[in-house]
């Protein structure tokens, strides 16, 4: 009779627990990706996003519906079953990013075991604090970019930042989707970080609070490119670089910013523990944010020293 395994310590959830007895692993984590990886495997789809409504129809899901709405993605029981719903005016990658996070929760047996409505209001930035949510943000990563195809094709194109891009288009991801996925599955030690021009946490308290004098008298402080996240590989793990942490202006991702464009060096990195060297390469990029556009920098790092490896 197999062992029924329990979570390694540190995790809380009948999620992870259901996770751990169902694949026999102590580790919920490996569990859910090992659960997309079968999922993608019975489906026979070597690009998930060419088909989503297959893999949704193998866990009993009637349908995904691009619905407009605030919310990323919800994943509702129905009279007839299980409606997956993603919100119609997000780009297509962070649509297909959400509905394989709303097919993932169909990959917890502790789900499956009492199905009730998931309403997510983001998807992809989940924290391991909320477990069965972090679950579904890893699984819809393997869902969507099966980690063995996906290393291939990095494999074939190495790993810069320039093939981010490519890889997001030929997986049907986000550009910040696929940039974290080259990190997971990469050999090489590296690094991602997306910047976005934004006040300090500070700043925009203040600028939100009541004033006297209009905008016009008092001009409100610059923005400045802030982490708005950072993702580390193997070989970089004891690296951590605070949210909203700033860049300086004469920074190559600052030049990367202005100029739209490519920009590759040794740059210091604003670590939790200072300024660390790394060598970077930052491209500038153009997201839709609601009618408009916004731009920011992904930037790819490596250890000092050495330039990207394949
Ligand atoms: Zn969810």
């Amino acid at each position: 009779m197999p062992t029924v395994q329990a979570p390694a310590r540190g995790w809380h959830s009948e999620a992870a627990r259901s996770l751990c007895a169902e694949y026999g692993t102590e580790d919920p984590a490996r569990a859910i990706l090992a659960a997309a990886a079968l999922l993608v495997a019975e489906s026979g789809l070597k690009r998930p996003a060419q088909n989503l409504d297959l893999l949704a129809s193998l866990q009993d899901i009637l349908g995904i519906e691009r619905i407009v709405m605030s919310d990323a993605g919800r994943l509702l029981p129905t009279p007839r079953g299980l409606v997956v719903q993603v919100n119609a005016g997000d780009t297509a990658g962070r649509q297909n990013f959400s509905a394989c996070h709303e097919i993932s929760h169909t990959l917890v047996p502790s789900y499956c075991a009492a199905p009730g409505a998931r309403v997510d209001a983001t998807t992809g930035m989940y924290g391991e604090d909320r477990e069965e949510e972090f679950f579904c943000d890893l699984g819809a990563s393997e869902l969507l970019m099966p980690s063995a195809e996906f290393g291939d094709a990095l494999a074939a194109r190495g790993l810069t930042v320039a093939a981010i891009s490519p890889l997001a288009e030929e997986f049907g991801a986000s550009l910040e989707a696929a940039a974290i996925k080259c990190i997971r599955v990469a050999a090489a030690p590296a690094g991602v970080i997306v910047w976005e021009p934004k006040l300090k946490p500070t700043q925009i308290r203040d600028v939100s609070a009541p004033c006297l004098f209009g905008p016009d008298e008092i001009p409100g402080p610059p923005e400045k490119l802030r982490i708005k996240f950072a993702c580390c590989g193997a070989g970089l793990k004891g690296h951590f670089f605070p949210r909203d942490k700033s860049i300086d202006d004469e920074s190559l991702i600052q030049r990367s910013y202005n100029e739209g464009w490519v920009v590759c060096g040794e740059q210091e990195l604003p670590t939790g523990r200072g300024p660390a060297a790394f060598y970077t390469e930052s491209q500038a990029f153009d997201f839709r944010r609601g009618e408009g556009w916004e731009r920011k920098v992904i930037t790819l790092f490596f250890p000092a020293g050495g330039a990207a490896a394949g």
